[in-house]
């Protein structure tokens, strides 16, 4: 609910884009939570596809008037106010919009029963020749009411991390006791390598969101926009919190996780929800990598795919002498920064101090991330304008750069850090991901380590987690 208020909410549309007066007067209330706040941007048919929006809002006098449908809408309720994106003379804008006390013939909600976000009143919003006065419309200095969305998205997508970090910890929590209480074939199962090894690859989840969160919230707090590092904060934050709910969590709890009062049965859903709120994770893998590779593609391929064109040529060859011709004047900038690629070595990283195998996981990241740019600017070749088609690559080439990034972050955040157990959790996590991109089996040194750092969890080697409760063993026994 507070990640909802304060980021993709009201709060930050108003403060960062409302102007003075706007400011006065609606911050205070959002400030003190007197009016909480959501934000109305998805629509029944425009979801993952915003240019399908169809809410409008036309300006009659000193109001405008709203017509259309927002669905999945978190913490509506009459008498809050909303973010809403809607469209004024067909371009994405954003009105700040004060909900009536109740529902009338113009507001109306759309209830439906949803099993993510129980708690925080997610439904729909129908509104009929709806009047929202003309000084309630927010103005971006630059682009339009989706820049003002995506703003507040990527505070939203950093808190999303730190969210899934919170709720990893109450899993461990949980995993501890109830690791030693339950004894089977005579032992606890806490005993056992496949638990510690469970416990072990959780704490490196729980570490590598920690400095996702510390890396984009230090860069957000600089002024820095932070989109591409909040994308990889939500999809590595969501996809964390599926696989520890998942993989880790309901497996230990084992047949208990499915009775009313367990955690993971009550809460499943919203451990699963994260990876398509604020974006479904495939989709902002993309997104990430369109961004990333827009600057060499304007810079390089965009004039040479003008000529082309002119020329009429549409399967350069480059054995082709006419084509190679046609192509002379933009083919040189391009040959010149592939041939500096080739020719310049990889700078070493300049690294701080820190223990050699999170300093190696560094190296690694950091060269591999140099090396990429040469293996993108090759798919970028062979697909050309049919890259945007070329979605399974376009995620995967996406996913490889975004471990990469994490890697880097995360040894670097835990090498900063004064607890080992920290520090092993990193190096743990960060050779998951490396294991995951070169494709090799994990050794037995990888489960020695592993399986040592679920111990060290086991015997509260884990600060953070110290004062986080645990809930009661559901069905205990006593022991014979
Ligand atoms: C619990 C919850 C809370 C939410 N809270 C809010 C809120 O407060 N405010 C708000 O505005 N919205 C909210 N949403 C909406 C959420 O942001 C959207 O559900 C999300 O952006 C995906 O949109 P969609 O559900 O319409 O998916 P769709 O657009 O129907 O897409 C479904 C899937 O199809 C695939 N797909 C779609 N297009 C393509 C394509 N071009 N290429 C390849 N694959 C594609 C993707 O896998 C995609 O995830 C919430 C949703 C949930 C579940």
């Amino acid at each position: 609910m507070a990640s909802v208020h304060g980021c993709i909410g009201a709060v930050d549309p108003v403060r960062t884009f409302g102007n003075a007066e706007q400011k006065q007067r609606l911050l205070p209330d959002l400030a003190t939570g007197k009016k909480l706040s959501g934000f109305a941007l998805t629509e029944p048919a425009a979801g993952s596809d915003l240019t399908a929006l169809r809410t409008t809002a036309e300006l009659v006098g000193d109001h405008y008037v709203v017509n259309g449908e927002k669905l999945f809408i978190t913490n509506v309720t009459p008498g809050r106010t909303i973010g809403l994106v809607c469209l004024i003379e067909n371009k994405p804008a954003v009105l700040v919009v004060e909900l009536p006390a109740a529902e009338n013939e113009n507001f109306q909600l759309r209830k439906y029963g949803l099993y993510a976000l129980k708690h925080t009143h997610n439904q729909g919003i129908i509104f009929r020749d709806f009047h929202v006065p003309a000084e309630n419309l927010l103005v971006p200095k630059k682009g339009n009411g989706l820049t003002i969305a995506y703003h507040g998205l990527n505070l939203g997508r950093v808190s999303l991390c730190a969210n899934a970090a919170g709720t990893m910890r109450i899993m461990m929590a949980n995993l501890l006791p109830w690791g030693h209480f339950r004894k089977t074939y005579g032992a606890a199962i806490a005993d056992r390598e496949l638990v510690k090894r469970r416990l072990g690859r959780l704490a490196g989840l729980i570490v590598a969101c920690d400095a996702l969160v510390a890396w984009c919230s230090q860069l957000i707090d600089e002024g820095y926009r932070g989109e591409m590092e909040c994308i990889v904060a939500k999809i590595f934050g969501s996809e964390a919190q599926k696989e520890a709910a998942i993989e880790l969590f309901m497996k230990t709890h084992g047949g208990r996780s499915f009775l009313h009062g367990h955690l993971f049965g009550d809460n499943v859903h919203e451990y699963l929800a994260p990876c398509i709120y604020e974006g479904e994770g495939e989709m902002l893998a993309m997104a990430f990598f369109k961004s990333l590779v827009k600057h060499h593609g304007t810079t390089y391929f965009e004039p040479i795919g003008k000529l082309l064109a002119q020329a009429g040529i549409r399967k350069p060859n480059p054995l082709n002498p006419s084509h190679l011709w046609a192509l002379k004047g933009a083919m040189a900038p391009y040959g010149l920064w592939l041939s500096k690629q080739y020719i310049t070595p990889t700078p070493s990283p300049k690294l701080p101090a820190m223990p050699n195998s999170l300093r190696q996981h560094a190296e690694y990241a950091a060269d591999e991330l140099q090396r990429s740019a040469l293996a993108i600017s090759a798919v970028m070749r062979r697909h050309q304008l049919k890259l945007a088609d070329r979605q399974c690559r376009m995620s995967e080439l996406s996913g490889r750069i975004q471990k990469l990034v994490i890697m880097l972050c995360t040894s670097l955040y835990a090498a900063r850090q004064e607890s080992e157990f920290v520090q092993n959790a990193g190096d743990i996590v960060c050779r998951d991901l490396k294991r995951e991109l070169v494709g090799n089996r994990p050794s037995d040194r990888y489960y020695r380590a592993v399986t040592r750092l679920g111990e060290s969890a086991l015997d509260g080697g884990f600060d953070s987690i110290s004062d986080v409760p645990a809930e009661e063993i559901l069905m205990s026994y006593a022991d014979k």
